[in-house]
């Protein structure tokens, strides 16, 4: 197979089309005429249908779809599931994945069991046969747990449950849970995927086509397919997303053993950091850290005073855009976690998630620099 930075731009990208554009058009059309191979846009577009070929294509995995959101994507895997049956999540997941999983999940019937899944001892004692799903955050966020996927895997095959990573920090690019084991990768196509804050999508790829059609079924039952529009701004973003991650990933890199040595700082979280207890775990999983870093002050004034004094990181939710930016996930990302959840102690306001753009280095540091003074 050809390398992954190749794969981004070179595909078709107007296939039967006879003018033959090197952008792919986009088919803004909610109808088409029958008899013929669409009919309705819900259902199938041509747009939607390219970015889920290579969605598929990039994960290697045999089915892609296109959601109008990470949320949408993860709804559609979670739609999976009936009553009576098991979800067991890792306890430190995207603030709106606990919400959802938690708050609009349960009421549905399916039980849901938050735990620690970088614990394999504590996953397999949970684990039962009622449990039809795992879903799992790896590096997790924002406290970038690693957890061993292909263990994972295993222990979900053992009780016929499916493996589900929801891979938005890493994205396709560094990590390909299909490959480990996994049955579903999940992408909130939102953060590096588009890359430029400009789309709020989601993705799942599914291992197996069997896979594939059950969520298909879904996604157009449903109608939480992704917008010809939004599809083809996405397709146009994720062209450079090796080029952007490269950067991003290099400067990261750097930011993260920078902090490390800065009085104000008491702890970072970035799994390549040598201190990292899943560090050989991530190297042997993924081909990269990615470019969050999150990063614990001495005090909560202090972390108020980064946010405030920082010109260059835009205090914004959300990570991956090309610019950088920073926020504190007690109060932003991940305010919707329920205060009786396990992980909302650890979410203390002296937290900050900061994800590196592609400026300038120096002009990042020396910004960081000055926030961080007292
Ligand atoms: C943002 C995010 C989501 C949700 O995606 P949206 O596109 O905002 O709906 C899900 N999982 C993770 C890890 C995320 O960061």
């Amino acid at each position: 197979m050809t390398d992954f930075a190749t794969r981004l731009v070179q595909f078709d990208a107007s296939p039967n089309d006879r003018y033959r554009p090197s952008s792919s058009p986009i088919y803004q059309t909610s109808t088409f005429r029958l008899p013929g191979p669409l009919d309705y846009t819900r259902s199938g577009n041509p747009t939607r249908s390219l970015l889920e070929t290579q969605l598929a294509r990039l994960e290697g995995g045999a089915c892609g779809l296109a959601f109008s959101s990470g949320m949408a994507a993860i709804t559609a895997v979670c739609d999976l599931l009936a009553s009576g049956d098991g979800l067991l999540a890792s306890e430190d997941l995207y603030g709106g994945s606990h919400r959802l999983l938690s708050q609009l999940l349960t009421r549905r019937g399916v039980t849901v069991d938050f735990v620690d899944t970088s614990d394999l001892e504590a996953v397999a004692a949970l684990l039962g046969e009622h449990h039809r799903l795992v879903l799992v955050e790896t590096p997790s966020n924002p406290f970038q747990r690693i957890s061993d996927l292909a263990a994972l895997a295993n222990l979900a095959h053992d009780v016929n449950a499916w493996l589900a990573v929801d891979n938005s920090f890493l994205s396709p690019y560094l990590q390909n849970p299909l490959a480990l084991g996994a049955d579903l990768v999940i992408q909130s196509g939102t953060k590096f995927l588009c890359g430029h804050s400009n789309v709020t999508a989601g993705g799942v790829v599914s291992r197996t086509a069997e896979l594939g059609e059950k969520l298909a079924f879904i996604q157009n039952a449903i109608g939480n397919g992704l917008s010809p529009f939004e599809s083809w701004l996405l397709l146009d973003g994720m062209k450079t997303l090796a080029l952007r991650l490269d950067r991003q990933q290099e400067s990261a890199r750097w930011l993260a053993s920078w902090l490390q040595r800065q009085p104000a700082v008491r702890r970072v979280y970035y799994p390549d950091l040598p201190e990292h207890p899943g560090r050989e775990l991530h190297r042997r999983q993924a081909r990269g850290s990615g470019a969050v870093i999150s990063f614990e002050l001495d005090s909560a004034a202090r972390a108020q005073g980064v946010l405030d004094r920082t010109r260059r990181f835009a205090c914004t939710v959300s990570f991956g855009a090309v610019h950088s930016s920073l926020e504190q996930p007690a109060l932003m990302s991940h305010a919707s976690v329920p205060e009786e959840a396990s992980i909302r102690r650890l979410l203390t306001p002296r937290l900050l998630r900061m994800s590196v753009g592609i400026e300038s280095l120096a002009d990042l540091q020396e910004d960081l620099t000055r926030a961080l003074r007292a």
